[in-house]
């Protein structure tokens, strides 16, 4: 258990040093902005979704601490290729993983990558640092100009 914590805390450390899909997305046609006023992360983004409702690319720009971009990288890198329905099953499970039962072994391994955030939900103050990206993508995908916020 002991090394799979040590690999969870070095893939958020490596997404927070070198954050995937960072930057503007010049032909988006989805945006949103997100606010964590607990912890002071700020995340504003970009996407393209198409006719069939596939993010077909995505990008973030922001700053936060190392949970909240290393969740928006994560997220980022997920959501890409994904249609929709996809995404917002894999949000609903994440949120689970970080705010549910945790004695539900089988979730997280459904996660992939986006497991590595399972130790949040033992820091409860930290649990919006990492559904921040999931929150704000859900505002850019309900309809566009909202600011989502954690509270
Ligand atoms: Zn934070």
């Amino acid at each position: 258990m002991d090394n799979l914590r040590d690999l969870y805390q070095s893939v958020i450390l490596d997404h927070n040093k070198s954050p995937r899909n960072f930057g503007n997305l010049e032909d988006a046609n989805r945006s949103a902005e997100g606010y964590n006023p607990l912890c002071g992360d700020k995340l504003s983004l970009q996407l393209i979704l198409d006719d069939d409702e596939c993010v077909v690319d995505i990008r973030f720009t922001g700053m936060g601490c190392a949970i909240s971009t290393a969740s928006a990288s994560l997220m980022t890198e997920y959501a890409r290729g994904k249609t929709l329905s996809e995404i917002l099953e894999t949000m609903n499970r994440f949120h689970e993983l970080l705010t549910g039962n945790p004695n539900e072994q089988g979730e997280a391994e459904d996660l992939g990558k986006l497991a590595v955030f399972s130790g949040v939900r033992e820091f409860p103050a930290r649990v919006k640092c990492a559904t921040l990206s999931w929150h704000t993508l859900q505002a850019a995908l309900d309809d566009g100009d909202k600011v989502a916020t954690t509270e």
